[in-house]
């Protein structure tokens, strides 16, 4: 575990997957009733082929896939007591995971400051940042985002970094892409400039509008994951990203259960990329962000 060779021979160390998704057992065997609950959950998981996972199916995937570390979200639910039911899994399923999970709080920001103190007890629960937020599922507007200003306090105030799904204006439609296009983004970025974000699904296209200086400057403070990335783009996306924003704003994620996490990292690893973009790529960026700890003693690393 925890140890994988880059095609150039390099070893990487610590492989962290930056975005995974899993839900309670409760949720994962009682999916049907969510379906009725949310109107995004429906959307995604009424069909009973899209997978849902717990914490221990992740950890046995990433044992089998070399990975480390892993960044967990929730689901953006409307519902903020289904939220803070997901938070409470979220905190004893990584906290029993010996350092392996870290996770973000999901929070409905358009409750208001509720939210903006759930994301103060989720922190004290252990969550490393806020995310992933959807605007569509959770009927917030990335161009209007003045409800959205007690969760994005909450999150500056504790310097804590905040995942937003985005989406891309092109390409083919699928459940669950929803309009966190990069125009929107970028009118978020902009009315929140101290906030830390990242923006997952390559940001919707976002770093290629970064080789204009104006979004350059109000995009900075972004990193890029990779989330679902092979159900978007083809796999040149890495080589290229990095080449426009530089590997220290990227991470790599799955999206997992979206992805195969071995299958993924696999593919990433024959890039052929740089070791030093590489480590960056796989690791060392997710854990600057999201400030991933070393781990606890006692814990096998
Ligand atoms: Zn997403």
């Amino acid at each position: 575990m925890g140890f994988r060779e880059s095609r150039d021979g390099g070893a990487i160390t610590g492989v962290v997957d930056a975005h995974t998704h899993i839900f309670s057992p409760e949720v994962v065997r009682g999916r049907d009733a969510f379906v009725g609950r949310d109107l995004w959950f429906e959307q995604l998981y009424a069909d009973p082929r899209a997978l849902l996972v717990t914490g221990e199916d992740l950890v046995r995937s990433m044992d089998k896939a070399g990975i480390d570390r892993a960044v967990v979200c929730g689901f953006p639910w409307h519902d903020p007591g289904i939220c803070r039911e997901h938070n409470d899994y979220l905190a004893e399923a990584c906290g029993a995971s010996g350092g392996r999970l870290v996770w973000l709080a999901t929070v409905s920001p358009g409750e208001g400051a509720p939210a903006g103190a759930e994301v103060q007890r989720a922190v004290s629960l252990g969550a490393s940042g806020v995310g992933e937020l959807n605007a569509d599922a959770q009927r917030f507007d990335l161009m209007r985002p003045a409800n959205v200003g007690p969760v994005v306090d909450a999150c500056v105030a504790l310097d804590l970094p905040l995942m937003l799904h985005a989406t891309e204006p092109v390409g083919h439609v699928y459940r669950g892409k929803g309009t966190a296009t990069p125009d929107r983004l970028l009118a978020f970025l902009a009315a929140y400039p101290d906030l830390r974000v990242v923006a997952a699904h390559w940001g919707g296209g976002l770093p290629f509008y970064e080789l204009m200086p104006e979004v350059a400057a109000v995009a900075a403070r972004v990193t890029y994951d990779s989330a679902a990335s092979t159900y978007l783009y083809r796999f040149p996306v890495f080589r290229t990203v990095i080449d426009l924003v530089g590997a220290e704003r990227v991470m790599f994620g799955s999206d997992f259960p979206v992805l195969r996490q071995d299958r993924f990292l696999r593919r990433v690893l024959d890039l052929g990329l740089s070791e030093e973009d590489a480590a960056a790529l796989l690791s060392g960026t997710a854990h600057r962000v999201y400030r991933i700890p070393p781990f606890p003693a006692g814990a096998a690393a």
